[in-house]
């Protein structure tokens, strides 16, 4: 099956793919992808090194020269004509994408028209950006801002979304007229290959050869190296929040600018006034889709004592109906876990809730009758009732909610609020007070950078800017005026009188 899916893209035959007889777990220089439904190897991916390195950098400020004089509409065009192509291989990629990180086919498809989308997405933004003419003090003078291509963009990416965050990152930094250097995770390699491969060969046929650049290496040869490199003036990174405050640290250092998007650990409120139904089929997808390991996954329910019980009940049923096993079978909704150490910290997880005094009240072992591959129970654990759970405030990064109850709305909120970290944020509620206070233009609602009501924390459309404050990062991604972080901002002023005129009214030798 796995060699079925790599023809498809040709990476059977792709110069740095080894597999068949030719796959030694071992080698030096060399990665291997493993299948985490079932532990099989699937191919070996040759490592760059710091030469490589070095000549990628050399090939993207050579295509970046030419790249930044194509106009922005034309560079759209570019784009277009990767979306369409991104159409023709959707299923081959989106079975890629489930084959290399176990999500269920359906999200690995819905992961591929995400990069589909923000293509056009950005198709459109590349006849739009624009700057503000403002309004001069001064005579005969012209004020206003411009925007320019800001060079090298640096894309580190997590395992859980291989395609969808380089798409975000680099369909829109190339209507801006930049490069992007992509470094993937090594738990997600392939899509790399076949998804880079996909845009530069589009870009190339159409003569512009270099806009989209891949180097797969370790965190200390390549990873590192890329971060402290002043040639990359900006750095978004996708991951955890250790690795982003290492990443923010190196590039801080230089003085570069980076875009973040780490961790989260996103709670739903639910109210007294609720639409319980709504409440327990948003938080199901949310809890268990990608089985926990979206940044945006439901890991923690907050609700009212009144609808506690209620709700946990028609969740922990729910949960006993998932079906949980193959990802490329259409019948799975909850596939593995990412490797055996995301397991292990399932496990960890699972038994310091029950140290703090936390009740497991389903999941907590690995998944019935699959003897193989990275498959946990999805789990739900009540807090005690005094509601102090430690290990609730931390992300792991598997399917495990934790359910808080609480009597007042100013007590959900803090409770809401006390994590490190501040992706995305939902509240259940039919009462128009109760969701504008958890919205609150004052700032003391959520203090998320995504706040939803009546839908769950997950599964944002592309359109809205992505990310999140606190330790999640504060980056923005994708839709909204997102693109500003991959352009240099220019503000102009052209005197086309005659007179010397100085702002403030400084009069200077007359
Ligand atoms: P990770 O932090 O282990 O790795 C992410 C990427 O960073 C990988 O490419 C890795 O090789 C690279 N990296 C790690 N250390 C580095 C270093 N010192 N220098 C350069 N690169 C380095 O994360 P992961 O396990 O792949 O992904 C899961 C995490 O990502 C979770 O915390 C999740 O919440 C987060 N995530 C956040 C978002 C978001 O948009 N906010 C999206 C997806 C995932």
């Amino acid at each position: 099956m796995s060699m079925k899916v790599l023809e498809r893209l040709g990476l059977d035959r792709h110069p740095r793919v080894v597999t068949g007889a030719g796959l030694k777990p071992g080698t030096p220089g060399q990665v291997v992808v493993t299948n985490p439904a079932n532990g099989e190897a699937i191919a070996g991916i040759r490592l760059d090194d710091a030469a490589a390195y070095e000549k990628v950098i050399a090939e993207s400020q050579e295509a970046f020269k030419r790249w930044r004089e194509v106009p922005a509409p034309v560079r759209g065009q570019v784009v277009r004509a990767i979306g369409d192509e991104f159409r023709k291989h959707k299923e081959a990629l989106g079975a890629l994408v489930t084959l290399e990180v176990g999500k269920i086919l359906q999200e690995g498809l819905g992961e591929v028209q995400e990069t589909i989308d923000i293509a056009d997405y950005a198709v459109g933004l590349s006849r739009t950006l624009s700057g503000p003419v403002l309004a001069s003090e001064r005579a005969k003078h012209r004020l206003y801002e411009q925007w320019l291509p800001l060079g090298l963009v640096g894309v580190i990416s997590a395992f859980n979304f291989p395609n969808a965050v380089w798409a975000w990152n680099s369909m829109l930094a190339a209507v801006c007229g930049d490069v992007t250097i992509w470094k993937p995770s090594l738990l997600a390699p392939l899509t790399a290959i076949a998804s880079n491969e996909i845009a530069e060969r589009v870009a190339s046929s159409m003569g512009h050869r270099g806009v989209f650049q891949l180097i797969i290496g370790t965190d200390q040869e390549v990873g590192e190296r890329l971060v402290a490199d002043r040639r990359v003036p900006l750095i978004s990174a996708t991951g955890s929040c250790r690795m982003g405050k290492r990443v923010g640290e190196i590039v801080a250092r230089r003085l570069g600018r980076t875009l973040l998007e780490l961790g989260g650990n996103n709670a739903v409120i639910v109210h007294k006034d609720a639409d319980i139904d709504l409440a327990a089929k948003s938080i199901l997808f949310a809890a268990v889709g990608t089985a926990g390991q979206r940044c945006t996954t439901t890991r923690r329910l907050i609700a009212h004592e009144s609808v506690v019980e209620e709700l946990t009940k028609r969740l922990v049923n729910a949960y006993k109906q998932i079906s949980i096993g193959d990802p490329l079978s259409e019948k799975t909704l909850v596939g593995p876990l990412i490797t055996p150490a995301a397991v292990e910290g399932y496990f960890t997880a699972i038994r310091r809730a029950k140290e703090e005094g936390g009740t497991v009240l389903i999941g907590g072992e690995r998944a019935a009758g699959m003897s193989k591959g990275n498959y946990v129970m999805p789990a739900i654990v009540r807090a005690p009732g005094s509601n102090v759970l430690p290990i609730a405030m931390e992300e792991t990064f598997a399917p495990i909610l934790y359910v808080f109850s609480y009597r007042t709305l100013e007590e959900a909120l803090a409770l809401h609020n006390s994590v490190e970290q501040g992706l995305s944020s939902a509240i259940f509620t039919d009462s128009v007070r109760t969701s504008e206070a958890f919205l609150a233009t004052s700032g003391s609602g959520s203090d998320c950078g995504l706040a939803y009501v009546n839908l769950g924390t997950s599964g944002a459309e592309i359109g809205g800017a992505f990310g999140g404050e606190k330790d999640t990062g504060g980056g923005r991604e994708s839709g909204s005026d997102s693109w500003k972080a991959y352009m240099r901002r220019q503000t102009v002023a052209i005197n086309y009188g005659s007179e010397l005129a100085l702002a403030q009214g400084i009069r200077f030798g007359e």
